[in-house]
């Protein structure tokens, strides 16, 4: 069966950057599964993945752009220490989820300042072209659930 809109897709995959320092692989665990066609995936992985088959193996070179994004200075902010409500001691590295802004959604502290924090929005991938080395494991059509949710539901999906 063919990648489509739509279908349940199974791959392995390498991803390394233009350094060849790898990044994330699933080589040794689980393949990851992904609803093609609804945005669950980097948009230049799902281009290059859409019409190919069951055991295909390729690499394919995608540029930041439509990957996480080019790095943006508007990005990075300073705020007050106030804005981290409930945390005593701000690090630098410190990750949080910020329902505002645009951008992954994830902010990363980069700088403490006594009460000037800086905080960086962009993806921690921004501005870095991916490389992945990917074989297609396998291949469905997605159920209806599937479908109307927009995503797969295997393991750690419980509803
Ligand atoms: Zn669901």
């Amino acid at each position: 069966m063919q990648i489509a809109n739509n279908t349940a897709v199974s791959i392995h995959y390498t991803l390394t950057n233009d350094a060849g320092e790898e990044l994330d692989s699933t080589a040794g665990g689980e393949p990851m599964v992904y609803l093609h066609g609804n945005d669950n995936i980097i948009s230049g992985l799902e281009k290059a993945l859409h019409g190919r088959d069951v055991g295909d193996k390729f690499n394919v070179r995608i540029d930041a752009a439509d990957a996480y994004g080019e790095f943006s200075e508007d990005m990075i902010q300073v705020v007050s220490k106030e804005m981290f409500d409930g945390i005593d001691e701000l690090e630098i590295g410190m990750q949080f989820h910020a329902a505002v802004n645009s951008g992954s959604g994830v902010i990363t502290v980069t700088k403490v300042d006594g009460d000037d924090i800086t905080i960086d929005g962009n993806h921690p991938m921004a501005g870095q072209a991916l490389n992945f080395d990917v074989e297609i494991v396998a291949v469905r059509l997605a159920t209806k659930d599937e479908k109307s949710h927009g995503h797969i539901h295997g393991s750690g999906c419980n509803h």
